[in-house]
Formats: C-alpha cells, sequence, structure tokens
C-alpha cells in the first residue's frame, strides 16, 4: 500500500503542479490565485471519485468537530481565496464578528506549540454550532483528515499519539494536493506559506489587498509559520 500511495501523492502533486502553474502562467491576479485553490480542490475531488474506500467505514459526519479543535496548517493562496470568500458572502457586522473571533484565537495561540499536551483543544474560528462556516474553501487538511473512530479522534486532542485507523486514499490526495498547489505557487516566484490557519487569516481579513501585496512579493505572512516541530504530519506531506 505504500507505494501505491506514493505514486498515487505523486500524481496528484504534478496534477495540481501543473494545473495551478497553467492558471499563474496565463494571468496573475488576485482572481488567478482563487482559481489555483478552486481548481485544485476539484481536482482532488475527481481523485476521491476513485477512492475505492466505502465511505460508511469513516466515522465522519456532520456536526462531529473533535478535529476542529486542532491547530490547522495550510498555505498562502487559500488562506487568501479564504479571506475572498468571507469578503463575498459576509455582510460588514458578520465580517467583523468572524474576525473578532480569529483575533481571540489568535491570542490564545499565537507561536504556540501544535503538541496537544502543550496546546489544549481549542475551537477553530470558524467553527459555529459544530458546523464549519467556510466549508467549500476550508483549507486542505481538514479536506485530507478522516478517522474510522471518533473516539480516537477525541483520544487525540489530549495525547501526542493515539493509533487510529482512517482512509488512506483521502489523506494522501489532499496532501499531494495541496503540495502541487504550493509547487505552482513556488515556481512562479511567490511564497507558497506553510502557515497555521488563525494567524494567516487573520492578516489577510485585517487587510484589504493582502492579495496583491502578496502577488508582489510582499512577505505579509511573516511570523504566521506552522510549527513543523510539534506539528501532526499528514502522510507524505
Ligand atoms: S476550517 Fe472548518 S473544517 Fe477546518 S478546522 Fe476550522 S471549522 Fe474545522
Amino acid at each position: 500500500m505504500a507505494s501505491r500511495a506514493t505514486e498515487l501523492f505523486e500524481q496528484a502533486l504534478e496534477s495540481a503542479r501543473r494545473l495551478g502553474a497553467g492558471i499563474l502562467d496565463r494571468e496573475r491576479s488576485p482572481h488567478a490565485v482563487h482559481a489555483v485553490v478552486d481548481g485544485a480542490a476539484a481536482l482532488a475531488d475527481s481523485f476521491m471519485d476513485q477512492n475505492p474506500t466505502p465511505s460508511d467505514q469513516l466515522a465522519c459526519k456532520r456536526g462531529c468537530d473533535h478535529c476542529c479543535h486542532r491547530p490547522v496548517g495550510t498555505n498562502a493562496a487559500t488562506v487568501l481565496r479564504i479571506a475572498a470568500s468571507l469578503r463575498e458572502r459576509l455582510s460588514d457586522v458578520e465580517f467583523a464578528a468572524t474576525l473578532a473571533r480569529v483575533v481571540a484565537l489568535d491570542a490564545q495561540t499565537h507561536r504556540a506549540s501544535w503538541t496537544p499536551t502543550e496546546r489544549p483543544p481549542l475551537a477553530c474560528a470558524f467553527l459555529v454550532d459544530h458546523e464549519c462556516t467556510i466549508h467549500a474553501v476550508r483549507p486542505f487538511v481538514c479536506r485530507a483528515w478522516n478517522s474510522a473512530d471518533a473516539d480516537a479522534c477525541l483520544r487525540a486532542l489530549g495525547v501526542d499519539s493515539v493509533e487510529m485507523r482512517f482512509d488512506l486514499f483521502q489523506r494522501t490526495v489532499f496532501a499531494g494536493i495541496e503540495k502541487g498547489l504550493q509547487a505552482a505557487v513556488k515556481s512562479h516566484h511567490l511564497d507558497a506559506g506553510d502557515l497555521e490557519l488563525t494567524a494567516a487569516i487573520r492578516v489577510a481579513m485585517e487587510n484589504p489587498e493582502a492579495c496583491e501585496r502578496w502577488l508582489a512579493g510582499e512577505p505579509i505572512f511573516t511570523g504566521c509559520e506552522a510549527k513543523p516541530d510539534g506539528r501532526r504530519r499528514l502522510p507524505f506531506a
């Protein structure tokens, strides 16, 4: 299975890299950045159509949000896509309320260790009434995560290592797609980012020109980096 997973990871990565680089070759704009992320998500869904694992073998279901209480690793283009979606969809009052939740969480978690024993479980700022409010544009790691045992996910909130059964195909596809997206961005001399969601989305929400500044090469996400030392990594990520 390991070599099949490696092959799948490489296929997903290369498909997303080609797609993203092609879009950025034609146009370098906020619209193109959003198209790269949306295209990568659609590509991942097309890979998932080939997933041999029956979905009823997984414990994941609407309203189960254990995994939404851990730090989220993401990338610059995805953060900018999420911020644009929030500006499109939310009223000024809703946007301000969402930003207030992000700022409050960032105050608790900024630069904190990612290990469960050192960072207590805290709800993601986008989690409301047990539902993800940015579901259509959520980070790739959120799309990748799955488990055959909800109790194991709950236990994993408190300890650094828990044995867990999961769908390797799903985790591999989304990990490969995200790496391919980042490779496309890097190939255009942009900061692909390996970012912590809360800190990075705060920057993107507080700066209406964030995407233009990022496209111009400004290091706007400095200080929002993910913490690889304490990060629980996806297979092959
Ligand atoms: S972005 Fe959505 S899916 Fe991801 S951790 Fe936050 S609430 Fe959960």
